[in-house]
């Protein structure tokens, strides 16, 4: 039996076609699928070989070989798609992220910091769930990627207070807090959808 408690978050994510780059030359690289790939210190490799950012790493300053596409404020890293987000869109709502949980990075360019973008990454952050779906767990970090079918959902307890959770699937904040702050779609996001909180009764 599931309840569905008060609350839900909006979902945002990038549908940018313009990722923005590692800079390979900044990190130690690794052969995976017949390519060379960037292995930064903050990625994990699961036991079947794929690559994904660990789940156990809070911050991640990353460097990048481009500036990101600056007509947009949402956007991913390739490869491993960590989130970043435009300075001006997460002014809106930084001052709400529980700084145990969820961090905000710096994106440097040539060892120069892009002042206007953040990475965002957390820890213990919920899996987006949904009725069908197709999960993967990293037995190392904890990662958990999810590939969801519509009526999303996230079932842990503890995130119940939370304002802004992230995982590899996007940044959510609490749809109150949008409503009161008039916080706005980011631009280059999907049109924004709803996540519920179902916690068992
Ligand atoms: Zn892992």
């Amino acid at each position: 039996m599931l309840r569905h408690k008060k609350g839900r978050w909006v979902w945002y994510a990038s549908r940018s076609e313009r990722p923005v780059w590692l800079d390979a030359k900044c990190y130690p690289s690794i052969a995976f699928d017949g390519r060379e790939l960037p292995r930064p210190e903050w990625t994990c490799q699961s036991e079947n070989g794929g690559l994904h950012v660990d789940a156990r790493v809070g911050r991640i300053d990353v460097h990048v070989a481009t500036r990101p596409v600056p007509t947009m404020e949402i956007n991913w890293t390739e490869p491993y798609a960590l989130n970043l987000v435009s300075r001006s869109w997460a002014d809106l709502w930084r001052d709400l992220v529980d700084p145990d949980l969820v961090f905000l990075g710096t994106l440097l360019l040539d060892g120069q910091e892009i002042e206007d973008w953040m990475s965002v990454h957390g820890i213990r952050q919920p899996a987006l769930r949904s009725k069908s779906m197709t999960e993967q767990l990293c037995n190392r970090c904890g990662n958990r990627s999810t590939w969801t079918h519509g009526g999303e959902f996230f079932n842990e307890p503890h995130v119940g207070d939370q304002v802004v959770l992230v995982n590899g699937n996007g940044v959510y904040l609490r749809e109150d807090v949008v409503r009161e702050r008039g916080i706005r779609t980011p631009a280059g996001s999907f049109e924004p959808s709803y996540v519920d909180w179902r916690v068992p009764a």
